[in-house]
């Protein structure tokens, strides 16, 4: 199966959200991920435009949502089903490591849909909920403030399985860029500016030819790890000609960094 395929397999099932902000927060952390199908049991408030604000675009998650009467009803189907749980209880399920669950969870996609299930902001996941599960995961977190808000964990879980589907190493979002790229200058046109960077080095005053020093071949250095392109050499030479000929503020007439310099 593709990593989407694995990922299309992943029901998000939210039980009895209080707040229509989460369910659209939930949806929008859901889409990023490349996950889409999300089980409303028994909510709590209506999936409105509160909803569709905080869904920031993810409305095919929220209206393609199902919602069910029952957390048995949205597990229907499933070959196995995650808890996700800041309180872990005495007689739930196996508590299990985020990246141990995860993978394993998405390796079980090849017998049928697998689900993550979250709680109710206020009261997380109630008893009955928990036992509905085979295995519960925490989210690491602080000890001493441990509760992420809900979209916020489902957008953890989305991230951990979207990782894991791509084995680590997930498409970026975006195709780079072409870079930009000159061609390398010639190099008796790095000896031309050179040749004219000492000129002004001498017009200012900065370099006393009788006195070099080893000004020249540290230059020669500096300007050597740079290996400079032809676009570039056009513009140290614009720049070395502005020195030599101040004419203030020229850009009215038309940027002169890029004129080609052959002299
Ligand atoms: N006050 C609730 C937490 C509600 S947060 C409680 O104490 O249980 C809403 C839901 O987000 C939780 O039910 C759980 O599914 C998920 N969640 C929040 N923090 C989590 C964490 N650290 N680990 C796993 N799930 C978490």
């Amino acid at each position: 199966m593709t990593p989407q395929a694995l990922l299309d397999r992943v029901r998000i099932v939210l039980c009895r959200t209080s707040h229509p902000g989460n369910i659209g927060a939930a949806a929008r952390a859901m889409k990023v991920m490349g996950l889409s199908r999300l089980y409303l049991v028994q909510p709590l408030c209506a999936v409105d435009e509160v909803a569709a604000a905080r869904a920031a675009g993810a409305d095919d998650v929220l209206a393609s949502a199902v919602v069910c009467g029952s957390l048995v009803d949205a597990l229907a189907g499933c070959v196995q089903a995650v808890a996700l749980s800041a309180r872990l209880r005495d007689l739930g399920p196996a508590a299990v490591g985020v990246r141990e669950a995860v993978p394993s969870l998405l390796r079980m996609t090849a017998d049928g849909d697998v689900a993550l299930v979250f709680g109710n902001e206020t009261s997380g996941l109630a008893n009955d909920e928990l036992q509905r599960c085979q295995q519960a995961v925490t989210i690491p977190s602080n000890p001493d403030f441990s509760s992420l808000n809900l979209g916020a964990a489902v957008q953890v879980m989305a991230y951990e399985l979207r990782m894991a589907a791509w084995g680590g190493l997930p498409p970026a979002p975006t195709t780079p860029a072409t870079p930009f790229r000159s061609a390398p200058a010639a190099i008796d046109e790095v000896e031309r500016f050179y040749a004219h960077l000492e000129c002004v080095l001498v017009a200012t005053g900065f370099h006393d030819p009788a006195r070099p020093r080893r000004l020249l071949p540290k230059l020669r250095r500096l300007f050597g790890r740079a290996a400079l392109e032809k676009d570039e050499i056009n513009i140290l030479r614009g720049i070395l000609d502005s020195v030599e000929k101040p004419t203030g503020p020229r850009w009215q007439g038309g940027a002169a960094d890029t004129e080609p310099h052959g002299k």
